[in-house]
This record gives structure tokens, sequence and C-alpha cells, in this order.
């Protein structure tokens, strides 16, 4: 413990973000890192408590709190205040492959359940993190180690978003030679094509990829495993095979005029932008899906719907709608809800923070969806019609679900509709391909130590076998 006092003394300060009016006007991350100084009195605030629950992700009421990667929080807290920063980055990287990932993307599971946040302010374990990582990068700490013996095992990984790239590293620093497939144009999964510039900057992923390709990883793209590739080739050519396709198939929205021209799945919308951005330095007519002057209803109110509220701010939409299911959350925890538990509570993300500064509102509806969707003569949407939902007991499961209440339709102009509605499992080509099983969600099942499938020597992690889920949880498994 750096300072036993240092959560007495030191109130919880956080990294500065520019004003949303002023931080729309590009797709840059946007916050100031405090100095240095500053921020090792944050990790003076960790109290290095008898029982961590920051560093231990358990289940908790159906939960997850703590951190999945078992990060040695209170440890690397303690070398941060003492200035100890290579030590600092070699106990952050003994856990998290990939800290410049988490300490930009992850909702910080730790400091939810971080003892400090009982009675107060949490730490803020994840701009500690991002201090180490990024202060490792400029001193060199974190630059290639290439294993110094090759086992002369071959491995392909299929899919580079966060699992594949940490199965890749971990093998390879092992000795085995890792070849990692793609289907996209370039590497990074979801942290590229789906997690926007302004919480990632892409070249943050570079980065790191291009260690591991110096530490010997073979990174091939464009290529389809399943399609443009056989699965039987691969099986033959390589002595283990992991899959970490992610869980790719979008879930749709049933409603009357669906098929109308402008309306795309989130990850569709929000990759259109970033791979224009990548192409050619900057948003290309014709390159990307166009939010100008446009009223934008977004389907979903999560993480994904807000990133696209963001996104469709910066590309200059009319108006921004964005529709969520479920009742608005209570401000705090209430009693059923107590620390250490996930905190069932209100957020407001950096994409709601801007429409309310450019809008002059909150674009969340809460307990609504749309019931249709109506066309002008040439197809495209022109109008959504939206209907009140209310909780109600199913009479057989004795479930609560969301009903519509009759009477209560309102029609409101939509010329893009954004999905994000989430994801409901693996990709049947791919599974078909391998000949591997999956379980009642289509996500690929494997034996629960091992994470093998039922086809001996081909396994599968991250979201392709855990379900749609986090950045940290595809690391971690
Ligand atoms: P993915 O990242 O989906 O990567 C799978 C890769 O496999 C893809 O690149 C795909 O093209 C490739 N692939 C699939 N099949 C094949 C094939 N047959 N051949 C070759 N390649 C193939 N999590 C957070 O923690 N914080 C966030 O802020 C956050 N924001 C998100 C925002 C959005 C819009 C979305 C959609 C998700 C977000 N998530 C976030 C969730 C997180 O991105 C995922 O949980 C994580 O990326 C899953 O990692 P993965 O490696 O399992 O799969």
């Amino acid at each position: 413990m750096g300072k036993p006092t240092g959560f007495l003394e030191y109130e919880r300060e956080e990294a500065k973000a520019t004003s949303p009016k002023e931080r729309i006007k590009n797709f840059n991350e946007f916050h100031e890192p405090l100095s240095v100084d500053k921020q090792k009195c944050q990790a003076a605030r960790c109290m290095d408590c008898g029982v961590p629950f920051c560093q231990n992700g358990k289940v908790i009421a159906g939960m997850v709190s703590g951190c999945p990667l078992n990060n040695l929080i209170p440890e690397w807290n303690d070398l941060l205040y003492n200035g100890n920063m290579e030590q600092a980055y070699n106990r952050l990287h003994k856990t998290n492959n990939f800290p410049e990932f988490t300490s930009r993307v992850c909702p910080a599971l730790c400091e939810k359940a971080c003892t400090c946040g009982l009675n107060g302010d949490a730490v803020s374990v994840r701009a500690n993190e991002h201090l180490i990582i990024e202060n490792a990068y400029e001193k060199g700490y974190a630059g290639a180690k290439a294993p110094h013996v090759r086992t002369g095992k071959k491995v392909a990984v299929i899919g580079s978003g966060p699992s594949g790239l940490a199965v890749a590293d971990q093998l390879n620093k092992r000795g085995h030679s890792v070849t990692v497939y793609e289907r996209d144009d370039r590497i990074g999964g979801l942290l590229m094509y789906g997690i926007p510039n302004m919480k990632l900057e892409k070249h943050i992923i570079d980065r790191k990829v291009n260690i591991m390709k110096e530490e010997g990883v073979t990174f091939v793209t464009n290529t389809n495993v399943g399609k443009d590739v056989k699965a039987a080739d691969i099986l033959k050519k390589y002595d283990k095979v992991v899959l970490a396709c992610g869980s790719r198939h979008a879930r749709d929205i049933n409603a009357k005029g669906r098929d109308a021209k402008g309306i795309y799945f989130a990850v569709d919308f929000l990759m259109s932008t970033t791979k224009s951005l990548l192409d050619n330095g900057k948003l290309v007519d014709g390159t990307y899906v166009s939010a100008k002057d446009k009223d934008v209803v977004i389907i979903g109110g999560g993480d994904t719907g807000n990133d696209c509220v963001g996104t469709a701010i910066r590309l200059g939409a009319k108006s921004v709608t964005q529709l969520e299911m479920m009742p608005k959350p209570s401000k705090e925890r209430t009693k059923s809800n107590p620390w250490p538990q996930w905190p069932r509570t209100e957020k407001t993300d950096y994409g709601q923070e801007e429409a309310i500064a450019v809008f002059g509102k909150d674009p969340r509806m809460y307990q609504t969806t749309v019931k249709e969707f109506q066309k002008d003569k040439n197809g495209n949407v022109k109008k959504a019609v939206l209907v009140s939902l209310e909780p109600q007991k199913d009479k057989k499961t004795g479930r609560m679900q969301m009903v519509p209440v009759p009477g209560s339709e309102k029609v409101v102009d939509a010329n893009l509709v954004l999905i994000a509605a989430g994801f409901t499992g693996s990709q049947k080509y791919v599974t078909d391909a391998f000949g591997v099983s999956v379980d009642a969600r289509t996500n690929v099942a494997t034996k629960e130590e091992t994470y093998e499938t039922n086809v001996p020597g081909v396994f599968a992690a991250g979201d392709v076998r855990r379900g749609q889920s986090l950045v940290a949880w595809a690391i971690q498994e």
C-alpha cells in the first residue's frame, strides 16, 4: 500500500474531457490525461484492501463485478505511487496482454467493485493503467520481445479481434509459430471496425500489431476462412486451430417496412465511417453511410447505440433519437443492488452528452421500440412509428417482458435508422466448415477448462464462445 492515508488525503480526479461541442468537430480521442504526479496521487488512494474485490472478476447477482483479467490492481497502484514504473508495467502486463486497449475502452468493472467506492469515489484504476502502459511505450519497456526458442508447432488463429490477438500473443511467446487469419482488410476485429476512433484511435492497434509482427506473429488479412480458404486445408497445415471469430450475427428488428432503404446494422455504419477515415485520411463521399442533415433513429440503448449517437453527430445529423426498450434505471444504486455488485444505474455516456449539448435534450426514449417503418416513393425510410412498452408478467413462464401499450403509437421523422440491438452468436458458415458444435445460443460449445471444441485440436475463445461481451473478457478467454 503506497500511502496508507492516501484515500483520506486525495479526492478522485479524472482526465479532463474536451467539451462536447468542441470534440464533435473531429473523430479523435478527447481526454487529456492528468500529469504524472497527479496520477500517482490517484494511485495513492488505493487502500490495498485485505480482499481486493477489484481484481476478482466474479458473477454476483447475475452480473460480473471486478476485473475479468484478475489484474493485480493493488500491486501496480502501489508500484505506480512509488514511481517504480517498469515493475508496474511488468505486473500489469502479466495478466493483461493489451492494457493499451482496456485502459481506453473497458467499462472498468474493477472500479465498480473498488472498496473506496463503498463510501465515496472509487480509485481511478483505468486511468492509472493508462499511465503505466503509455509510460512503458515512451520508455521502451513495451517493445518487442521475441521468444528465444521455437517449438516447431504451428497454430492458426481465425479472427484478429482482442481474443485472437491475445491467443496469438500468448502462444507466440511460448515459441509456437502463429498465423492469424482475418477476413477484413485491417487487424483488430471490433477494436478496429466497431469501437469508434473517439474511444480508441486506430494507430494504437497498429502500434501493438507491429510489435507482434516483430515478435514473429504472421498476419494474413482479406482472407475469409471457410470461404477463401478451406477449413480442411487449415486443419491439415496447422497443429492446432483457434476460432476467435467473434459474435457477429447482428440481431435484427422485426417490424413492418424493415426492407426500406436507409436501415443499417450499427456495426456496418460504424465500420464504414472508420474505414473511410483510415483509407482516405478524411471522409470521402460515397465511401461511408452519411448521416448529414438526417433524422437518425437508433434502435438500442446500450454502448453500441451510444457509439452510433456520437458518430451520427460528428457526421452532421439533423436530429438523433435513441430507443431503449427497458425502463430508465435509477440514478443511484437501489437497496437491492448494493456494492460490490455491478451498478444497474443510469449512465450518460459521451455520445448522449454530446446530443444534450447539440440538441438540448437527452436522445434516449425509454420503454419504446419501433412498430413500423414508413417509406417514400423510392423505397427510402422516411418515418418510424414508435410504440411505448410496459413490463408485464408472462402468464406461462412468470418472467417479466416488455409488451406494447395499445394506442401509444407516435410517428417520428427517420431518414437513417441504425439497429444496435446486439449480436446473437456465431456465424454458421464457419462453424459448419470446421464441424464444431454450437449451444442453444449458437455460441461455439467447448469443454469448460480447455476451451477445446468437439473437434480435437480446434479451440474457441472470445465472443464466438462466450457470446457478445467485452474486450477484457475476450482477452481473458
Ligand atoms: P471480434 O472483435 O468480433 O473479432 C472477431 C474477428 O474475426 C473479426 O475481425 C472478424 O472479421 C474475424 N472473422 C470472423 N470470421 C472469420 C473468418 N471466417 N475468417 C477470417 N476472419 C474472421 N467492449 C468493451 O470492453 N468496451 C467497449 O467500449 C466496447 N465497445 C463496443 C462497441 C461496439 C460498436 C461493439 C459492436 C462492441 C463493443 N465492445 C466493447 C465489445 C467488444 O468489442 C467485443 O466483445 C470484442 O471485440 C470481442 O472480441 P473477439 O476477439 O471475440 O471478436
